[in-house]
Parts: C-alpha cells; sequence; structure tokens
C-alpha cells in the first residue's frame, strides 16, 4: 500500500518516509514543502516566497530555475542521460574540463570528476597518498588540516575535519590527523591583534606556539603526504574569513616541506569569495583543488578534484597496482557537466564576479553598522557571504556555538518573515544567490537586524 496520497500536504507524506539531515529533534520543525524556485526565491506548497538567504546550502549561484540553465540541462537530456566513463568520454566531460583548466590557477591540468564535495575530498586525499606511494615515498601517509576545519561527512572528510558533533559518533572510523591553528582572528589562538600579528598562528618564522603549522611541518614534515585547508573562509566550522597573508605562508611552508597542497574549494570556488577561486586572494597554486556546489551552479550533484601535471604521471605506469582505483556511478555525469559548462559560460559572457564585488559592498555597508548591537561579537565579510557571530557577552566574548539556541530561534524568527537562513549556532550568515539584487540585500538585512534587536 503506497502510505501518503498526492492530495496531502507534502509534509504529512514526507514525515512519514523520508529522513532528512541534521534534524532528528522530535523539536524540529517539519521540512519546508517547496514547490518551485525562481532566482532568489523559493515558493511553498501554500504560496509563501522565501528568500533563500543561504544559496540552498551554498549551492545555487545564478538562481534557482535559470532559464539559460535549464536550456543546457533539457539539451543534455534529449543526447545522453549518463554513460559508465570508466571506459567512455563524452563531449560535456571533456568541454567541462578543458574550461575547468583554463579558469583554475595555473598549473593544475587534470580533472578528475566525482560526484559531491565530499568525494572530492576524499579523492584528494587518497590521491596524495597513493602519489607519495607511487614515488616510492611509502612514509608519506599523514596529513595535516586545520581547526575549525569541515571537509565533508564521508570517513575520510570527517576525519580530516575538526572534531564535533558532526564526527564524534564515528570516532572509531576516523584515521588520524595533525591539527594545525587556523587564523580565526576574531578568537585569535594566540591572542594576538591582526594589525600587529605578522601572522603568526602560522608559525612560519619565529616559534610561536607548538600547533602552529610551521613548527607542524617541521617536527612531521617527512611523514605528511599533504595539507588540506579552506582557502580564505572556513566554512560549516563557523564562517571563518582568514587574511590572504596565511594563505601565501601556507603554499610557502608546503614548499619548504615538500609536501603537497589541497585547497578545499568545494564552497569557496566559482565566485563565492569575489574572486572565481578562492586561492587568487594570495595568488596562489595549491596541487590539488576540490570543487563542487558551484561547479553545475546547484542544479546537480558533481564534483571535481584537479591536480598538476606532475601528480598525473606518478600515475601514468605499465604496472597496474600504480592505478588509481576509484571511480564512482556517475562520475562525469553528462547532465552535470553540460549545467557546468553552461554555467562557465555565464561566467563568460555576463559580468557574475562584478555583481558578486557589488554584493560585497551592499553586505559591508548593511551589516558593519549591526556591530554595535549588544549582541552582534563579530561582522565577517568576504565576497558574497556577510557573517554576524553572536555573544552572549561582547566582553568575554562568550557564544554558544553550533548548539546555541539562538540558531533555531533566527531560524524561525527569519522564516516567519520570508527569510529562509539556516545559522551555525550562534554565527548566523547570509550567502545569497549571486543575482540577488541591493534592493534585496538591503530587505534581506533589516529582517536580521529587525530580529536581533528582540534578542537584546
Ligand atoms: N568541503 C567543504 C569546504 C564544504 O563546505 C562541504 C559541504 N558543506 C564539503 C566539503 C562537502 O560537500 P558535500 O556536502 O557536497 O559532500
Amino acid at each position: 500500500m503506497i502510505p501518503g496520497t498526492p492530495s496531502q500536504p507534502l509534509a504529512s507524506r514526507d514525515a512519514r518516509v523520508v529522513w532528512h539531515p541534521y534534524t532528528q529533534m522530535r523539536t524540529s520543525p517539519p521540512p519546508i514543502p517547496i514547490v518551485r524556485g525562481e532566482g532568489v526565491y523559493l515558493f511553498t506548497e501554500d504560496g509563501q516566497r522565501l528568500l533563500d538567504g543561504f544559496s540552498s546550502w551554498w549551492v545555487t549561484i545564478h538562481g534557482h530555475s535559470h532559464p539559460r540553465l535549464n536550456a543546457a540541462l533539457s539539451r543534455q537530456a534529449a543526447q545522453l542521460e549518463h554513460v559508465v566513463f570508466a571506459s567512455c568520454t563524452h563531449t560535456p566531460a571533456v568541454e567541462l574540463a578543458e574550461r575547468l583548466i583554463s579558469v583554475v590557477p595555473p598549473g593544475l591540468t587534470r580533472v578528475f570528476y566525482s560526484d559531491n564535495g565530499s568525494t572530492a575530498v576524499e579523492v584528494a586525499l587518497k590521491l596524495a597518498v597513493q602519489y607519495w606511494g607511487n614515488r616510492g615515498e611509502h612514509q608519506r601517509r599523514r596529513f595535516i588540516a586545520l581547526r575549525h576545519a569541515y571537509h565533508g561527512d564521508t570517513v575520510g572528510a570527517m576525519s580530516a575535519s575538526e572534531d564535533s558533533i558532526f564526527t564524534r559518533p564515528f570516532d572509531s572510523l576516523l584515521f588520524d590527523v595533525i591539527r594545525a591553528q587556523a587564523p580565526y582572528c576574531y578568537r585569535c589562538p594566540l591572542a594576538r591583534e591582526r594589525a600587529t600579528c605578522g601572522i603568526a598562528c602560522l608559525g612560519e618564522a619565529t616559534p610561536a606556539s607548538p600547533e602552529t603549522l610551521g613548527e607542524l611541518l617541521a617536527h612531521h614534515g617527512d611523514s605528511i603526504a599533504a595539507v588540506l585547508v579552506e582557502p580564505m573562509l572556513q566554512g560549516a566550522g563557523g564562517m571563518i574569513v582568514w587574511p590572504a597573508e596565511f594563505l601565501s605562508g601556507v603554499r610557502r611552508l608546503c614548499d619548504r616541506y615538500g609536501v603537497l597542497m589541497i585547497a578545499d574549494e568545494v564552497l569557496t570556488g566559482f565566485g563565492r569569495t569575489g574572486s572565481l577561486f578562492a586561492c587568487e586572494h594570495a595568488a596562489i597554486s595549491p596541487d590539488i583543488m576540490c570543487l563542487s556546489k558551484g561547479l553545475t551552479a546547484g542544479y546537480l550533484p558533481l564534483g571535481a578534484t584537479v591536480t598538476t601535471d606532475g601528480i598525473y604521471q606518478a600515475f601514468l605506469s605499465d604496472d597496474r597496482t600504480k592505478t588509481f582505483f576509484h571511480g564512482h556511478s556517475f562520475t562525469a555525469n553528462p547532465l552535470a557537466c553540460a549545467v557546468a559548462v553552461e554555467s562557465l559560460r555565464m561566467f563568460e559572457d555576463s559580468d557574475v564576479l562584478t555583481h558578486v564585488r557589488a554584493l560585497e559592498g551592499w553586505l559591508r555597508r548593511g551589516l558593519e553598522p549591526l556591530s554595535v548591537l549588544p549582541v552582534v561579537g563579530d561582522v565577517r565579510v568576504l565576497g558574497g557571504v556577510g557573517v554576524l557571530e553572536l555573544v552572549s557577552d561582547r566582553a568575554t566574548k562568550a557564544g554558544g556555538g553550533y548548539l546555541d539556541d539562538v540558531g533555531p530561534r533566527l531560524t524561525r524568527e527569519l522564516l516567519a518573515r520570508g527569510l529562509l537562513l539556516r545559522p551555525l549556532g550562534n554565527v548566523l550568515y547570509v550567502m545569497p544567490p549571486y543575482v540577488i539584487t541591493e534592493q534585496e540585500t538591503a530587505w534581506m538585512i533589516e529582517q536580521i537586524r529587525d530580529v536581533l534587536v528582540t534578542l537584546d
């Protein structure tokens, strides 16, 4: 028997059969039934219009249900929906790889496809370890990642992520990763001031703390396969915006100790930080770059791990044991690739990045004045991302972290006003589709301000 019928409301049918990510609290509100999307807006079953203030988990870039992307998808569907990628190739995959290579930082020349952000990271970790193994350097098997890191929900990606309620139940499955300080300036790990710190948290020049990247590499360098970072913006770990100098320093340190640098640009890629890739803020090229989310403009799941020719060459062999044995059923799905190609064309023929930079200005103008509110501890803006870190005491910077009740409360109150956001506990952020207008941005910030003043 089919348990639900189309005449029943979607949320009650859903409640019987669907298991949603991250929302199993008995007190969680029911999921919002969305029937249509257009531009920055989503429309519910009962006709409410919601502004998607966080791009549906950071994926939507040109807006929902964009006519140009819809057309590209339907053209491709009429041609070829899928084909195995271990034995075959197809135009969308090749064209996407060609286009990616032409826009990613210099030196990245090979694209390995998978199907989401976590798998793009898993591929990067596996590539790094096997790269060194194929070169006979079997001792290089460990990774250094940063505090507050989040790299995905699969086992390798969780291992690389900071210990948190997301990963703790799976502790026994995770491999050990060395953890270095992150440049979280508002809560500086070394209690320095940004103007005079000289990026001491990197530990590049003078000994600062045993947990800085510089000192960890000095100590463990020979056993490290790669350093993995979310460049310029650590996302799920608290929307932490970096000084670009930290990123350039990571590159220098990786070069000094001869380890690979992996940039997880799953969140930051495709314009989110105001440049096409976050690595551009420090004019660096990583050895491996992970892409997903905005890669398909938020249309379809697709991952890409982009590497150098040097890494590719280490796998090219007559010896089968050197092969990279990793491939997903939906590797390089043609529908996803075709939409990704069209999205990159849109970057080329309309001024998408100029719009993101304008959005950065609107966010700064709107959010910085909110720093006077007693609940606002820190305001951070980078490209199309605006962040308010909320505290209960500005002097001590006390904040409730991811489990802070303020998150669900803000979500509920903003939703009632027509704004869809998902704060990370006490970190409230906006990350709208790039097509948002100045007026819509101002409206979004007005809703936030009106709700925040009720918290005081
Ligand atoms: N890396 C980063 C930096 C991310 O922000 C995310 C997702 N939020 C992932 C990896 C994992 O991507 P996915 O959810 O597509 O598996």
